[in-house]
């Protein structure tokens, strides 16, 4: 488990200060700030980059020469594996849900751009996707080459570590950080901050991919952390889930809104607009309050915004006529 992370990110991501996005959740001008993962550089960036420098570090000191990984067809994680492959000369199959033909935009035209080979797995749980990528394993290793399985959204042990670095990074870069708040997926990325930062300083809003997220939470932070975790001690929303990963919600259309006219910050309708609106609610229920720094994880995600036809409409639609 001690292979060196192959470099892939462009460290430390900025912290900048949000005002106008601050004042209009109700914290003061100064409360809230933002950690630009979405500029992590690698393949359009976004919060999966730092994962992967461990997991295809690992896959290198095995001898891979191919990358295998699994998602849903907009997956953010599936197009920066492909961004790592191609950096690093492997090749890559992303097992995807669902069908071929179903969309070429978002993520999908960025994987095809960064020379994916795609296996379509219909429309299969999670056990299904998983059996779906073995079988991939199974023949390219027939075929004579050297697959290594990067796991569902790069979350392992090992992936967390990409975040434990970065709440280390943030630690430094805000001292007095009271809150970061994320959107919570595969659950990597809040495992790496909730070791690097503590249980109580970190607010992880589920989007919906997982059922039970806080014990995957607490799965990868563990072995990062000495005191013993608990799923009950971690601070974890399920309020913006809605109708479920793929819709978009009302309150996630209004955060996106928000985000990109206080700030010109835009966001992505399944994580990060999730997130955003996730801390809304944070601070309406008394949750987050002003006067002390709460951290807003910008994950990336904008392809995604672009393979979401509600989400691509909702934007459209907010545009003005001149004259009226
Ligand atoms: C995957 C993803 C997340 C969630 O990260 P996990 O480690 O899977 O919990 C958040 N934001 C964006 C944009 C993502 O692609």
């Amino acid at each position: 488990m001690s292979h060196p992370p192959v470099a892939l990110a462009t460290y430390p991501t900025p912290v900048e200060p949000a005002p106008r996005l601050a004042t209009a959740l109700g914290l003061g001008p100064e409360d809230l700030w933002v950690k630009r993962d979405d500029l992590t550089g690698l393949g359009g960036g976004g919060n999966k980059v730092r994962k992967l420098e461990w997991t295809v570090g690992a896959a290198l000191a095995e001898g891979a020469d191919t990358l295998v990984t699994t998602g849903a067809p907009q997956s953010n994680h599936a197009r920066l594996t492909a961004a790592a492959g191609a950096r690093l000369g492997l090749d890559v199959v992303l097992v995807l849900r669902g069908s071929a033909g179903a969309s070429g935009s978002g993520n999908l035209a960025l994987d095809g751009l960064l020379g994916a080979r795609l296996s379509w797995a219909g429309e299969v749980d999670q056990a299904g996707l998983d059996a779906a990528a073995d079988a991939v394993r199974v023949r390219l290793r027939a075929a004579g080459s050297r697959p290594a399985l990067i796991p569902f959204g790069g979350s392992s042990v090992l992936g967390a570590r990409g975040y434990v670095r970065c709440g280390a990074e943030l630690r430094e870069q805000v001292p007095d950080l009271r809150t970061a708040v994320v959107a919570l997926g595969s659950g990597g990325t809040m495992a790496g901050l909730v070791a690097a930062l503590g249980p109580g300083s970190v607010l992880g809003v589920d989007v919906g991919a997982l059922t039970d997220p806080a014990r995957a939470v607490v799965r990868f932070a563990a072995p990062h952390t000495a005191e013993p975790l608990r799923a009950e001690g971690l601070r974890v929303r399920r309020d913006q889930v809605g109708a479920g990963y793929a819709t978009l919600t009302g309150p996630v259309s209004e955060a996106l809104r928000l985000a990109a006219r206080t700030e010109g910050l835009v966001l992505d309708p399944t994580y990060t607009g999730r997130a955003l609106a996730g801390l809304r609610a944070a601070v309406a229920d008394g949750t987050v309050r002003p006067g002390g720094k709460t951290v807003f994880v910008h994950t990336g995600g904008l392809p995604g915004l672009f393979g979401h036809r509600d989400a691509v409409a909702f934007a459209e639609e907010g545009a003005g006529t001149f004259p009226e």
